[in-house]
């Protein structure tokens, strides 16, 4: 198993970070011995990362980060950095490697303070002497003065330093940026490559894996989630009996009441199982016997590791609203073929009945204005509408009639 494995149908992405990693690989150890480097050709040091939602452009970048930080002694013997189990591989894919920094969004923005500490650290040498890597999801949410900062620190990068950005398409990142990057794209997994990873890494019976990844149209993590966790499947369930359920106001209001605090709800839980061991990883690095004291001078880190939770939580809630407007988009998506006699596999198989029910009883027009509604919920969430009232005017907009 190697840290590309969990990259789900993309084989060509995978094959150019594994040699851009090789020849990264061979910068350091020639950089090590004095000998002088090679020409690292494929190695550079900005990376753009684009794709389509689910496609796994945070899992390729974070991929890459790990293997540019393998210490396995195969690579002497002329394995492939990124073996997935060493020390170098193993803390960067969990997120504790010292030199690989993550930056995400707050809300609808990646803010220059946030980014001020990375941003400075770019510029300085990686602590265990490899690669110094910044890695920012979401870059499509760097504002100006956030965009500036990184554009400054990708015009004159450190001799170790990597930067990689992940964005849904080029378009959303600034012209002088991305014409500084290595430009790779993520396609949509197809329904087999997820149901069959779904298979070999999560031991999932394979008719359930097809439903599954039929059901999340290519999105990896939410197949996977969907998969392995029965509360995702419950909530998905809920989710797809709400089209016949908004009939009135009353039933519209109280659908909307029920997604946010599913979400609400969702976000606690993933907190719950995250957080605890987070920061009891955290007081045992920095000295603390369990549930012992911690050192003088270490609690800022305890509590700056606190209001990333807190964020983290905001963010985990928005993530679960934007699963519920996925499974809401594509049911009435296979509404919309059934009643245009559309060929395509549907998506939905286990909620045929009601498919059928609301083809039968609607109109395509009216289809299609419920999933406007749906995505203009999308944007108001984007624009930091406060989500109730935004499920709000999408339920009441899903009424019949
Ligand atoms: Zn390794």
């Amino acid at each position: 198993m190697t840290v590309w494995d969990d990259l789900v149908g993309q084989e060509r992405v995978s094959e150019q970070l594994a040699a851009a990693a090789r020849d990264a690989d061979a910068f350091v150890t020639a950089a090590a011995s004095d000998v002088p480097p090679p020409e690292a050709s494929r190695m550079t040091h900005a990376w753009l990362f684009t794709g389509p939602p689910g496609a796994g452009r945070n899992q390729a970048a974070r991929a890459f980060a790990a293997a540019l930080q393998c210490v396995s002694p195969d690579r002497a013997l002329g394995g492939a950095p990124g073996c997935g189990f060493c020390d170098g591989c193993h803390t960067a894919l969990v997120g504790t490697h010292a030199d690989v920094s993550t930056v995400a969004a707050v809300g609808s923005q990646i803010l220059v303070e946030a980014m001020r500490d990375t941003v400075r650290k770019s510029f300085t040498a990686p602590a265990n002497g490899r690669w110094q890597v910044i890695l920012v999801e979401d870059a499509e949410r760097l504002n100006e003065k956030s965009a500036n900062a990184v554009l400054k620190a990708v015009e004159e990068p450190a001799p170790r330093t990597v930067w990689l950005l992940c964005a849904p398409s080029v378009e959303d990142v600034l012209p002088t940026i991305r014409s500084r990057c290595r430009h790779l794209v993520l396609s949509t997994p197809s329904v087999e490559a997820v149901a069959d990873m779904l298979v070999r890494r999560e031991g999932i019976e394979p008719d359930v894996a097809a439903a599954v990844a039929r059901a999340t149209q290519g999105h990896v993590d939410r197949a996977r989630r969907l998969a392995t966790d029965p509360a995702a499947r419950a909530r998905r369930a809920a989710v797809l009996k709400l089209p016949l359920r908004v009939e009135d106001v009353g039933g519209a209001l109280r659908a909307a009441q029920e997604l946010v605090d599913a979400a609400a709800e969702d976000a606690k839980q993933l907190a719950e199982e995250r957080d605890g061991k987070e920061t009891e990883d955290l007081k045992a690095a920095l000295g603390a016997a369990q549930g012992g004291r911690l050192p003088r001078g270490t609690a800022g880190a305890v509590k700056d590791l606190e209001e990333m939770q807190k964020r983290r939580r905001t963010r985990t809630q928005r993530d679960s609203l934007d699963v519920a407007l996925a499974d809401l988009t594509s049911f009435y998506r296979d509404v919309l073929a059934l009643q245009l006699g559309s060929r395509i596999a549907l998506a939905n198989t286990d909620a045929e009945d009601a498919l059928e029910r609301l083809a039968r009883s609607s109109t395509p027009e009216s289809t299609l204005r419920r999933i406007e509604a749906i995505a203009a919920c999308g944007e108001a969430l984007d624009r930091n509408v406060a989500p109730l009232l935004a499920v709000e005017a999408m339920t009441m907009a899903l009424r019949a009639g």
